[in-house]
């Protein structure tokens, strides 16, 4: 039994969601004409309540659309030094936007309202690059699935509209945060100019992710995602998976949480384990102590079937998911207490 606690990436569409993909209306997307493409688009957009939503092949290029939508070359963005968008999108922002990053030295991948608005201060000045654009995280992936505090976001946004800063949500695993904090797609969708969100993740849908924003943000957006090469044909197919994943697996991250917190709590039980950080979604982050090395723990892990991976740092990283079952939790209890 393979037990693949490398990402919430590595799920497969079940037999279900497979048989609906098949059975997919399809059409040509970059005539509109795809119309399960164009339900789904609708179903977000009404999740959200908010005016548009366009489908991506990919989070990144979700992201990298907003950046470029939102900015002019030369301007900065601001995030945190722990950010998606500036460490795991290969300096897209600078490449395909010309934006520079203002990081921001937060707490486990989120910063305060107050440090950003000793950031954006000082931008008459002609020296300084024009600030435009403010992107955060929820929740954060190098943070270890870590859940914004809400209120401390409004304060965020009231900068951002004080400001004149358009405020991008990189949502990758958003809906973890819902579930983690029993808060609404509304809310959000009423806070962000634009929010990206992956399907391809716990919600276990093969590829794709969502943008939305408003009317004006979303036509940018859909010349930016020609020009980057990502619009397609029949992608129905997929878009069909997203619908799937949508209407059946929001809830159930509920359980990716619960055994999240369960391997926390046996880690932190482990003679060799120096630290776990604190767990509220599905990602476990912990440190070993100096009687082992991280790259023989991994490796004899693997000798046992078991992947996670080493994010640099000490830090090594274990995520649960969709097709992490309750029968791979219980050996992997086993195989960690018996160390
Ligand atoms: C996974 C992820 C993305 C997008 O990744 P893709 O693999 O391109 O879909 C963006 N932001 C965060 C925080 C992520 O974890």
């Amino acid at each position: 039994m393979r037990i693949d606690l490398i990402s919430d990436t590595v799920t497969r569409p079940s037999e279900e969601m497979l048989s609906v993909m098949m059975n997919a209306k399809v059409g040509d997307d970059v005539f509109k004409a795809d119309p399960t493409v164009n339900e789904l688009q609708e179903k977000v957009t009404k999740m959200f309540g908010v005016e548009d939503a366009l489908f991506f092949p990919s989070g990144t290029m979700a992201n990298q659309a907003a950046i470029k939508l939102h900015t002019q070359p030369g301007d900065k963005m601001f995030c945190d030094k722990w950010a998606h968008v500036f460490n795991y999108e290969g300096g897209g922002a600078a490449f395909n936007a010309g934006v520079s990053s203002h990081l921001i030295d937060g707490e486990r991948g989120m910063f305060s309202a107050e440090q950003l608005r000793y950031a954006v201060s000082g931008r008459a000045d002609i020296h300084v690059p024009y600030s435009r654009l403010v992107c955060i995280e929820n929740t954060t992936n190098k943070g270890g699935g870590a859940c914004w505090n809400f209120e401390e976001l409004k304060k965020i946004k009231q900068i951002c509209v004080d400001k004149d800063l358009a405020f991008h949500l990189d949502g990758a695993r958003l809906f973890n945060a819902l579930v983690a904090k029993n808060e609404t797609p509304k809310q959000y969708g009423e806070l962000f100019d634009t929010i990206s969100i992956c399907l391809s993740k716990g919600l276990g849908a093969p590829v794709g992710s969502i943008l939305l924003g408003t009317k004006e943000h979303i036509a940018k957006a859909l010349r930016i995602r020609k020009l980057f090469g990502g619009a397609m044909r029949q992608a129905g197919f997929l878009a069909a998976a997203a619908i799937y994943a949508l209407d059946n697996n929001v809830e159930r991250l509920a359980e990716d949480h619960q055994r999240a917190k369960k391997i926390g709590k046996v880690l932190k039980s482990c003679s060799f384990v120096q630290s776990v950080e604190p767990i509220e979604t599905n990602i476990v982050i912990f440190y070993l102590n100096n009687t082992i090395k991280e790259n023989s723990f991994v490796a004899k892990m693997v000798e046992k079937d078991i992947h996670f991976i080493s994010m640099g740092d000490g830090k090594l990283r274990m995520v649960t998911h969709l097709d992490f079952t309750q029968k791979m939790l219980d050996k992997l209890i086993v195989e960690l207490q018996s160390f």
